[in-house]
């Protein structure tokens, strides 16, 4: 995962670096560092916590530079410290390079250079890499930028890499496989970047670095080339992101931020697509390839995380309304357990970020055995994005808050638009349900709207159980996958153990956990097996068990068994988790407030996998 940010130009280069370091704490905030180079050399600074420790012990530094580049750590060898800290100095105290990834073969090349000599000051694979390159440069009398290429050959893993020569202070030398960068190209300077967000109060025009590309970045000049040392054509695309966007408006959080955005987010899914009046979907992705979705033998949904609970809503609904048999992955199994793939099937990958590294080989794999590869991502031009056949963004903005929450609901808008479009092309939904169900999703922006008005009532119960040390989350049919979503909010969020099971199955052992202190949330809003979760409510109350139900307006019989309740508008069943999940996400924002956690950042967490 990691940060990265470079710039190199006639601006003052750390300012820049901290500032985009800062937007990009989401993807690891386990420690930072800079390296500039100046009068005085190459400075380095790097120290263990966020980037505002460090930018607090840098005052009268001497850190003026027109180069330099930064990083934000999220730790896959070693500790987080100040030693494992990025950027990590070569052995002659000449190179310095930042790394987002992992060097697998890592321990092999270390051997080689501790078999020469080397010593290492850190436990980390980024060291090793840099020390190998060195030594290349070193042995074939070449430059970095050849040296460079020669490791990378030899550099079995996912990689962006950032170089500074100390010899060489015009050049910044970057290098990717697998992991994102981005470059910005303004007048005579260059910006680069994990994502595009340090760099769009100066440019509109960046480049997506592709797998196996080197770039060769002076203030007025980018160079692309591959590993055999061929130039590359530069594909300059248009930014379309505001400043704005990527702020907290007012927020304490950018999750709270994002949780109150959902009803433009979901809107701005639907909008150019949905015309619920006309009875029609716009998604030139779907409709481009429609022959192979209607005769599709089967669908196969990969993503991690909360992506991975979107897609198993789209299960029951695309299975619902499409009647084509879907199984749902995740991506980290499905790349390695040799999965059966045909031809005539069709893979749908969902990540936010479009670089989550294990769906980004799950793609790989499917597309080797013939499979059509749709992507659905938040994040325009990202890797998913580029390598997918077909598409559909789910225009949610940048999700900035660790824990996903309108890209979630984006998700579930584009998928059940897809699922909607296939069943009509297909002809296995009926004209009334299709417009019915049109309309319902037409107007989940304002139902949306409407119960985050009602937000304190679920501040309330926060406080209420903010002290559990362990929750319960049961739904059953669309609803299971919700309640699955909400335990894994809660736990990231508050630290709180949460499970989530579907209402049934917890007769099955978890209702051995029930006793009084045991607060067991419900997603009960009303579908076919209302009469059944109500029996389920009636079971954790004879446990004594505390609980929270989510319900739909209209309830009269909830409302006497719970705890606590808070009402949602009602929805038909399959447009209900767009709703049901929004008090959830509140939940756990409250209850991780109210017990202090850093909900934007919570530990351990990065936004975007980019490592396995
Ligand atoms: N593997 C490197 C390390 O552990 C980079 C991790 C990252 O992407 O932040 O330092």
């Amino acid at each position: 995962m990691c940060g990265i940010v470079g710039y190199i130009g006639p601006r003052e280069a750390y300012p820049i670096i901290i500032t985009g370091l800062k937007r990009q704490e989401y993807r690891g905030y386990d420690s930072t560092g800079v390296a500039l180079i100046n009068r005085d050399g190459l400075q380095v600074y790097k120290k263990k916590g966020k980037v505002a420790e460090l930018e607090e012990t840098l005052l009268g530094k001497p850190l003026s530079a027109h180069i330099g580049i930064g990083h934000t750590r999220w730790a896959t060898h070693g500790e987080p410290s100040d030693r494992n800290a990025h950027p990590h100095t070569s052995a002659s105290g000449k190179l310095a390079m930042i790394h987002n990834g992992i060097i697998e073969n890592y321990g092999q090349l270390k051997q080689e250079l501790l078999n020469k000599g080397y010593t290492f000051t850190s436990d980390t694979d980024t060291e090793v890499l840099l020390n190998f390159i060195e030594e290349i440069k070193k042995n074939n009398k070449c430059s970095l930028e050849e040296a460079i290429r020669i490791a990378l050959k030899r550099v079995a893993g996912a990689y962006v890499i950032l170089v500074l020569d100390a010899d060489n202070p015009d050049t910044i030398i970057a290098a990717r496989k697998g992991s994102p960068l981005v470059i910005g190209i303004g007048k005579g300077e260059h910006f680069l970047g994990s994502d595009a967000t340090p760099m769009i109060e100066y440019t509109k025009e960046v480049v997506y670095v592709n797998d196996y590309e080197v770039a060769i970045v002076k203030a007025d000049e980018l160079i692309l080339k591959n590993l055999g040392n061929e130039r590359q054509t530069l594909y300059i695309t248009k930014l379309d992101m505001e400043l704005a966007a990527i702020e907290k408006g007012g927020y304490d959080h950018f999750m709270l931020k994002e949780i109150f955005e959902q009803p433009h987010t979901i809107y701005d899914c639907l909008r150019g697509r949905l015309d619920a009046k006309a009875g029609t979907i716009t998604m030139k992705g779907v409709q481009d390839n429609i022959e192979q979705l209607i005769n599709a033998n089967r669908i196969i949904i990969v993503a991690c995380g909360t992506s991975w609970h979107a897609g198993l809503i789209a299960e029951y609904v695309i299975e619902e309304l499409c009647r084509i048999p879907v199984e749902v992955e995740y991506a980290s199994e499905f790349r390695y357990r040799n999965p059966i793939v045909n031809k005539g099937d069709v893979v749908i990958a969902i990540s936010q970020s479009g670089e989550t590294a294990d769906t980004l080989v799950a793609i790989e794999k499917a597309k080797e055995n013939g499979a059509i590869i749709f992507g659905i991502v938040n994040v325009v031009g990202s890797s998913i994005a580029r390598i997918s056949h077909a598409g559909a963004y789910t225009h949610a903005g940048p999700e900035i808050g660790v824990a996903s929450t309108k890209a979630f609901t984006a998700q579930l808008a584009v998928l059940t638009m897809m699922a909607l479009k296939i069943a009509k092309e297909k002809g296995t939904i009926t004209e009334e349900y299709y417009s019915k169900l049109l309309f319902e999703l037409e107007d989940v922006p304002e139902k949306v709207e409407s119960l985050l008005k009602n937000a304190d009532e679920i501040k309330t119960i926060a406080e209420k159980y903010k002290g559990a040390s362990d929750a319960l989350f049961l739904g059953r049919g669309y609803n299971f996958p919700v309640a699955l979503e909400g335990a894994l909010k809660l736990k990231e969020i508050s630290y709180i153990h949460a499970e989530g099971y579907p209402a049934a199955e917890m007769k099955h052992g978890p209702i051995a956990l029930v006793d009084e202190n045991l607060p067991v949330v419900f997603v009960a809003t009303k579908d076919a097996y209302h009469a059944k979760i109500v029996s389920n409510i009636q079971e954790i109350k004879a446990r004594k068990g505390k609980v929270i139900a989510i319900i739909s307006e209209g309830d009269e019989v909830i409302p006497g068994m719970a705890d606590d309740v808070f009402v949602v508008p009602p929805a038909d069943e399959i447009i209900a988790p767009m709703i049901s999940v929004i008090p959830l996400q509140l939940l756990s924002y409250y209850i991780g407030v109210a017990k202090g956690c850093d909900v934007d950042k919570p530990r351990n967490l990065a936004k975007s996998v980019t490592v396995e």
